[in-house]
C-alpha cells in the first residue's frame, strides 16, 4: 500500500549535512501493522515526515495507494498525502489549548467536507470511537488527561478518514496500562476502519508483539526487515540484539 524506494533526506546544520535517511525503502501491504524500530536519532520520525509532507526527502519514490506522489506536482500531492495522517508523541504540544476537543475534531470534518451539523454527530461518533464520551466534546485540552489527549489525537487524524494511521512513538509517554488500552483501540479501529497502520517505537517487543512486520533502522538506514519472528529467531543481527537488550 506504501511502497517506498531509494528515499534520502540529509538537514544542512551548522556542523554540516546530517544524512537522517540514507536509502530507505520499505513496502508496506494494505490493512498491516508495520513496525518501523530503531534508536533515538535513527530516521523514523523524519521517515514518517517525509511520508505526508512535514518534510520533503531529497531523492527517492513514494508511492501511496499506486500512485507515486514524488511525481506529482505539490498540490496533487498534498491530495494524496491526506491519505495518511499521523499522530506525534507529545499530545499537550499537538492540541490548540483554546479550541475545545468538539472544535478540534470538527475543524477537520469541516475541511473534508462537512456541514455544521454532521460534523458535529462525525464528531461525537469519532470521540465513541476512541472511548471517550461527549462530555469531552465541550472540554479544553488542559481539562483531560495525557491519554485522553492522546485519544483526542487520534479522533482527530481519523477526523481526516485517512487509509493510513502513522503513529509516532505515539503511545511512549502513557504508562503502560493506558499504552495496552490504546494499543487494543488501534487494533479495533485497524479492523473496523480498515486502517494500514505505521506503528513507530523504539520498543522492539511492543512492536514484535503488536506488529505483522517490522523495519530496523540504525543511522537512517534499513538494517533488517521482515517477520517478527524471523527478525527475533536465531542468529539475531547485532543491531537487534543491543535493541532487544536496552529493554528493561
Ligand atoms: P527518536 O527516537 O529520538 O524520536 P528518530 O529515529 O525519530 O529518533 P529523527 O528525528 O528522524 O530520529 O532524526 C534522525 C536524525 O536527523 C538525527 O540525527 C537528528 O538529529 C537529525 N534531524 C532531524 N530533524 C532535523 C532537522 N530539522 N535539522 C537537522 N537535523 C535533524
Ligand atoms: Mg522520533
Amino acid at each position: 500500500f506504501i511502497d517506498t524506494s531509494g528515499v534520502v533526506k540529509s538537514f544542512e546544520t551548522k556542523g554540516g549535512p546530517v544524512k537522517a535517511l540514507d536509502d530507505v525503502s520499505i513496502s508496506v501491504k494494505p490493512g498491516e501493522t508495520l513496525g518501523i524500530v530503531g534508536e533515538s536519532g535513527s530516521g523514523k520520525s523524519t521517515f514518517a515526515k517525509c511520508l505526508v509532507g512535514l518534510e520533503e526527502a531529497n531523492a527517492g519514490k513514494i508511492a501511496v495507494a499506486g500512485t507515486e506522489i514524488t511525481a506529482l506536482s505539490p498540490a496533487r500531492r498534498r491530495a494524496e498525502r491526506r491519505l495518511m495522517q499521523v499522530v506525534f508523541q507529545d499530545p499537550s504540544a499537538a492540541l490548540n489549548p483554546r479550541h475545545t476537543i468538539g472544535r478540534t475534531i470538527t475543524d477537520v470534518l469541516r475541511a473534508n467536507g462537512h456541514g455544521r451539523a454532521t460534523a458535529r454527530d462525525a464528531a461525537l461518533a469519532l470521540l465513541d470511537d476512541v472511548r471517550l464520551n461527549r462530555q469531552f466534546f465541550d472540554r479544553f485540552p488542559h481539562e483531560l488527561s495525557g491519554g485522553q489527549r492522546q485519544r483526542v489525537c487520534i479522533a482527530r487524524a481519523l477526523a481526516a478518514d485517512p487509509k493510513v494511521l502513522i503513529a509516532d512513538e505515539a503511545l511512549s509517554a502513557l504508562d503502560v496500562s493506558v499504552q495496552r488500552q490504546m494499543l487494543a483501540l488501534f487494533d479495533d479501529l485497524k479492523t473496523r476502519r480498515n486502517l494500514t497502520i505505521l506503528f513507530i517505537t523504539h520498543d522492539l517487543r511492543v512492536a514484535a508483539e503488536i506488529c505483522d512486520d517490522l523495519v530496523v533502522m540504525q543511522s537512517g538506514r534499513v538494517v533488517a526487515s521482515g517477520a517478527p519472528a524471523e527478525i527475533l529467531e536465531g542468529e539475531m543481527h547485532p543491531y537487534v540484539r543491543e535493541l532487544m537488550d536496552a529493554i528493561p
